[in-house]
């Protein structure tokens, strides 16, 4: 018999437990990594793939590509779905030449949005990102270009992809508002900050005419209870954004 005695036993494992627990212990107060920078309303854009903040930008990263079924995927894609019908505006669908592909999306907006002294235009091209990472392009098809020929190939969520594939949204996103959030619900953020909301607040219809310029307002959201400038998404044009952006832009690059 050669077995250590009890009491020695019990020190060693006692020891082992102290020793693993100083451990853990030790590493809740390492150096706050970014992403604890990072506020947790963000946490709401499930389609980014890195949300980072340096403490002044909160920089979002996404490939782009939606997470609902189009018509714009290759037929061997499984969100790939025919379509075909009426599409925004009560327009009957007529598909684009384009086909989805996967984009590097990077958006870098303020973290502490605040309003412009100069309002900015918006460019063509990403001016902001939704939920699920698509991002959200502005009311003109092309310079000053209304989007009346370009909605007809909206598919059935309400959007399309360009030359390059990115696939994006000028109006509703309806897979978001319909299916993954809902009217009323925070549905992005544009490159200068502010969220962008949905087309009801309140359990009501919100019209462009309850809104500036900028096609927002400032009150209290579910996520920002202390009130903030935010956009709303509506039925009519401009649908998104108006005189160009209220807070500064950051920046885009894909
Ligand atoms: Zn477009
Ligand atoms: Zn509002």
């Amino acid at each position: 018999m050669s077995r250590p005695p009890l009491l020695l036993t019990s020190i060693i494992i006692v020891s082992v437990l102290f020793c693993c627990s100083k451990s853990s212990e030790d590493a809740t107060i390492t150096p706050a990594t970014t992403d604890t920078m990072v506020p947790d309303v963000y946490k709401k854009l499930y389609g980014a793939t890195s949300i980072t903040s340096d403490g002044t930008y909160i920089t979002i990263k996404s490939t782009g590509m939606p997470d609902h079924k189009s018509v714009y995927y290759a037929t061997s894609n499984s969100l790939y779905e025919n379509f075909n019908g009426k599409t925004f505006g009560g327009y009957t669908f007529a598909k684009n030449p384009n086909a989805i592909a996967t984009q590097s999306l990077t958006v870098k907006i303020p973290l502490n949005p605040t309003v412009a002294a100069n309002h900015t235009a918006t460019p063509l091209g990403p001016i902001g990102v939704a939920l699920n990472g698509v991002a959200i392009f502005n009311q003109y098809a092309g310079p000053n270009q209304p989007l009346t020929n370009e909605v007809t190939s909206f598919d059935q969520y309400w959007g399309h992809p360009q030359q390059t594939g990115q696939y994006h949204y000028h109006v509703e996103p309806l897979y978001l508002t319909t299916v993954k959030a809902s009217k009323s619900a925070l549905l992005g953020f544009l490159l200068d900050g502010f969220p962008v909301y949905g087309p009801q607040e309140n359990n009501a219809t919100v019209t462009n005419a309850m809104l500036d310029a900028y096609h927002g307002h400032t009150s209290a959201t579910p996520d920002y209870p202390n009130g903030i400038y935010h956009y709303h998404i509506t039925d009519a044009d401009p649908y998104i954004n108006g005189n160009g952006f209220y807070g500064t832009a950051g920046t885009v690059s894909r």
